[in-house]
């Protein structure tokens, strides 16, 4: 069964398309479970609107459950359409986060690192910090906020795992010591991971994760789901024939998703 549980919408104004266009284009490309993930109203970034307003998450949530009433309230109907929210991680303090979830009634949330400090590291304008440091210390710091995120225990899917390798920078000395140490740290969580497909589009053009740390992720045990994180309707499933026959070479046999944050496997 095919799972896409990271998708954006127009509300969060970098993303295009209507809504019922992105369901239209998973059930197209035969996915039976598709979930929308946006931006939850926290993630900040100076002068441009990334994320949902407060006042628009009833409106998004009103949508969702708009488009499941249409496409996914029939019993034999071919598509289950969950609503979550992609969460930024803020380390500094986890209660808006928390305070979140227990007023929304969402079927999962996927914590992402998107910045570090104010650093926005997968914005292309912000590119030229990468030349200010040696990679790996960058690298170290990003996943020291990945591991505190996993510690927190706050959310269900680990996002876009290694997003910080998005515009082709790796540590000379390499990383598979912080890979290691990432992966044994969810698998002692629970956590899940997402194969996040849209990395193949970005100078990167790899998986998030790659797939050692894919390898790394499934020996400790830790579930993976798959998302395209698709910001146009086009999106949606991009790379999935790739992803699957990845996670099968790996030893995957099941995909996991989300209802009412409650984990269920599905066979792949
Ligand atoms: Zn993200
Ligand atoms: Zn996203």
């Amino acid at each position: 069964m095919l799972v896409d549980l990271h998708n954006h919408t127009e509300l969060c104004c970098h993303a295009s398309g209507a809504m019922e266009d992105y369901v239209r284009q998973a059930i197209a490309k035969g996915i039976s479970i598709f979930g929308f993930a946006d931006h939850s109203p926290w993630m900040k970034q100076e002068g441009i609107k990334m994320a949902l307003s407060y006042d628009e998450v009833p409106i998004y949530i009103e949508r969702v459950q708009e488009l499941q009433r249409r496409f996914s309230s029939a019993p034999d109907a071919p598509i289950k359409i969950l609503m979550g929210m992609e969460m930024d991680f803020l380390p500094e303090d986890n209660s808006e986060a928390l305070r979140f979830l227990k007023e929304y009634d969402f079927d999962y949330a996927i914590g992402s690192v998107h910045y570090i400090g104010t650093w926005g590291f997968d914005q292309e304008e912000q590119i030229s910090q990468f030349e200010t440091k040696p990679v790996r210390q960058i690298y170290e710091h990003y996943f020291g906020l990945v591991k505190e995120l996993v510690k927190s225990g706050i959310f269900d899917i680990m996002g876009h795992l290694d997003l910080i390798k998005k515009f082709g920078y790796f540590p000379e000395s390499g990383w598979d010591d912080i890979q290691e140490d990432v992966a044994r740290l969810i698998g002692e969580s629970g956590m899940v991971v997402e194969l996040n497909t849209s990395g193949m589009d970005k100078p990167a053009q790899d998986f998030y994760p790659n797939t050692q740390f894919l390898k790394r992720l499934h020996k400790h045990g830790v579930p993976i789901t798959l998302g395209s994180d698709s910001h146009h309707p086009e999106d949606v499933g991009r790379y999935f024939d790739r992803a699957i026959s990845l996670l099968k070479e790996v030893g995957y046999k099941e995909i996991a998703y989300f209802e009412k944050r409650k984990r269920i496997l599905t066979k792949i």
